[in-house]
């Protein structure tokens, strides 16, 4: 083998660089996809990883669509992105999804990469009350994207977290699932809030309480 001190790293030694996108992704729609793609495209990532949670802390009680649904539409959506992928890790683990627990064993089985946490303004703002804020943003930084509803002010974050937070700036996107739950029990159009194939998929199955007529 050639001795090979002073050349550059082949570039598959590279630390490869992680977007986490986590999620209830109740259902996914543009707004996460378009999330993900910004911090690809402006904070130098290799890919993305879309992590479903099984029950979110800051949500208990209330009741969700199934794991299994929620992953299928989040495949369905990013399927047309190589870089994007998902992983179903918090919804094998079970019980309630810490972002610290999926974070350190995803830095447990891949000590070679470099995870970035990406989240939307209403995360950004109950950093603190996170399970285990200090630990986690000692693992990883967040990269914020700003939600149109709710403008960001980093400045009512402490200043430990807030030097965590990275944004990138993404074309404001006023989609919530929520939202979308709302509109299909209500009998509204989703079309072109979602991806196309959820869209079929979620029409088709009659999901979220949908009607096949629009
Ligand atoms: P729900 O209304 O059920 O809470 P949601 O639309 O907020 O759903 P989540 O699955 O809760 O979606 O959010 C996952 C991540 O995506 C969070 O970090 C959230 O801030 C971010 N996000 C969701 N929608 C948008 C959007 N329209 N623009 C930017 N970020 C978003
Ligand atoms: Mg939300």
């Amino acid at each position: 083998m050639l001795g090979g001190q002073d050349h550059a790293l082949p570039s598959s030694s590279r630390i490869q660089q992680v977007g986490i996108m986590g999620g209830t992704f109740d259902p996914i729609h543009l707004g996460h996809l378009l999330a993900a793609e910004t911090a690809l495209d402006q904070c130098g990532l290799d890919q993305v990883w879309f992590i479903p949670t099984n029950v979110p802390p800051l949500k208990a009680g209330e009741q969700g669509t199934d794991a299994e649904t929620r992953l299928r539409l989040v495949r369905l959506a990013i399927k047309s992105q190589p870089k994007f992928q998902a992983l179903p890790i918090e919804l094998e683990r079970g019980g309630v999804s810490y972002s610290i627990d999926t974070v350190s064993a995803l830095q447990e089985s891949y000590p070679e990469y470099a995870f970035h946490y990406i989240i939307g303004s209403d995360r950004i703002h109950d950093l603190p009350r996170w399970h285990r804020i200090e630990e986690l943003a000692a693992l990883v930084r967040f990269i914020g994207v700003e939600r149109p509803d709710e403008l960001v002010d980093l400045a009512k974050l402490p200043v430990p977290i807030r030097e965590r937070v990275t944004m990138a700036s993404m074309p404001p996107i006023g989609i919530s699932s929520t939202a979308i739950r709302a509109r299909l029990l209500a009998g509204r159009s989703i079309r072109y809030l979602v991806p196309d194939a959820v869209y079929q998929e979620v029409v088709v199955e009659g999901l979220y309480g949908s009607r096949s007529d629009y």
